[in-house]
């Protein structure tokens, strides 16, 4: 007899090429843009411009230049625009690859492939997606290795950009209580790389921190850390706690 009656089916996870291809589609602009992932869709954006976003926002008005011009990359040194670009450029041929893989095997028309002034691998990222879907389970066993090194790759450059810094948003749970500030109010969220293969990318706070078991995507070091395909709940956490006390006027 079935015991769970009543409760909420669990819902049958994807496919972890299909996955790993959502990953890549929602995070294509923060790579592209080099910019903090998902920043700018956040509660806690600064509407002022700190030094380092001053400088971030420099770094992305060269990088829109580099887009305009492919062929004028070597105008600037700085090596992390081009590492950026590089990493981009080297996603949309294996996007490309791959979309024309799986439209052959679909029989389905292929995508043009992209030009050389093209920056999106969108496009090609959610054809793939599209014909995996329709050619299933086996299909999508032979493409995962493939998707799961693009996904690799497209993190660790976002790990290299990110790792280290802070992010200015008071952790929901401990309010950012230190052993060196218990009343709180410091900034405990940083971005880490978690060792690993691949080495992941994730948020950890470094406060007195213990939010309850199942908002906590992993623990690292005794202290909690979110792991970046979990930063949209994160956030969405954060911003519902604050909107939380806001109405009922807990501080
Ligand atoms: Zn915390």
């Amino acid at each position: 007899m079935r015991t769970n009656l009543g409760q909420t089916p669990v819902q049958p996870a994807e496919h972890a090429a299909i996955e790993s291809l959502n990953w890549l589609i929602e995070y294509w602009p923060d790579l592209l843009e080099a910019r903090l992932p998902l920043a700018t869709r956040r509660p806690w954006q600064t509407p002022t411009l700190s030094p380092e976003a001053q400088e971030q926002r420099d770094a992305e008005a060269r990088l829109d230049r580099y887009f305009r011009n492919p062929l004028a990359l070597g105008e600037s040194a700085a090596p992390l625009d081009v590492a950026v670009l590089q990493t981009a450029l080297d996603l949309i041929v294996q996007a490309d690859d791959l979309a024309a893989s799986l439209a052959e095997a679909a029989m389905c028309p292929a995508l043009p492939s992209p030009g050389l002034s093209v920056t999106d691998a969108r496009p090609w990222l959610a054809y793939a997606r599209a014909r995996l879907l329709d050619l299933g389970e086996e299909w999508q066993d032979w493409a995962a290795p493939h998707i799961h090194r693009m996904y690799e790759q497209a993190a660790k450059q976002l790990s290299m950009l990110y790792t280290g810094q802070t992010i200015k948003v008071l952790c929901p749970w401990c309010r950012g209580a230190t052993s060196a500030a218990p009343a709180g109010g410091t900034y405990t969220w940083q971005i880490v790389e978690m060792p690993g293969k691949p080495p992941q990318i994730a948020i950890r706070c470094a406060g007195i921190c213990e939010p309850p078991q199942k908002e906590v995507g992993t623990w690292w070091g005794g202290q909690p850390c979110w792991p970046i395909w979990d930063w949209d709940r994160l956030a969405r956490r954060a911003r519902d706690l604050q909107v939380d006390e806001l109405s009922t006027g807990v501080r």
